[in-house]
């Protein structure tokens, strides 16, 4: 499957928002507008202006938003969802090439708040996602101890696990495992 480059940002970006939550970690990682000012640095989100408890709110409600698209069972579920989310946004999609980046289409309105502004360019990334007909690929790590979101990028959509250190090397032992028994058989 053929992300674009920009669409791939934004899944990084829903991914860790989702990932945030207190279902995937321990206490929640955006508990406070310091966490939030953090998270808008650390996915170059620009132009967030001064973050108050309102957008603090805002970002965690848009966030079980897109918990539920990752816990959609079926493409039609998620794209209610999907459709939901980004028309309540209120997108203005713009072609821009700002900071020294190739053109790509911006969905969030200029003046948007950041939480419009991540439900719609993450809206708009899962919704690539559905049209490309891979909406199994946003899943949940099947590590019985961690429920942490990830978009599964293999070639054969067979990633169980999320990239944390710890579930990253149940997939490398699995693999090793797996290679092994080959080899033997
Ligand atoms: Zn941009
Ligand atoms: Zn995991």
């Amino acid at each position: 499957m053929l992300i674009p480059h920009d669409t791939r940002i934004a899944l990084d970006t829903v991914v860790d928002l989702v990932n945030t939550a207190p279902e995937s970690e321990p206490g929640d990682g955006l508990a406070d507008t310091g966490a939030l000012y953090a998270f808008a640095e650390r996915h170059l989100i620009s132009g967030v202006g001064v973050l108050g408890e309102k957008d603090l709110r805002a970002v965690q409600d848009v966030r079980s938003r897109f918990a539920e698209i990752f816990a959609a069972p079926d493409a039609r579920t998620a794209a209610d969802l999907v459709n939901g989310l980004v028309a309540a946004a209120g997108t203005t999609p713009q072609l821009t090439n700002h900071d020294g980046y190739d053109w790509h289409v911006h969905y969030f309105a200029p003046d948007a708040s950041i939480a419009d502004h991540l439900a719609a360019d993450c809206g708009m990334a899962l919704a690539f996602i559905v049209v490309a007909g891979e909406q199994e690929r946003l899943r949940r790590c099947e590590a019985p101890d961690c429920r942490r979101a990830f978009v599964d990028l293999s070639r054969n959509r067979s990633r169980r696990y999320c990239s944390s250190r710890t579930c990253g090397n149940r997939l490398h032992v699995a693999a090793y495992r797996a290679r092994r028994k080959e080899a033997a058989g």
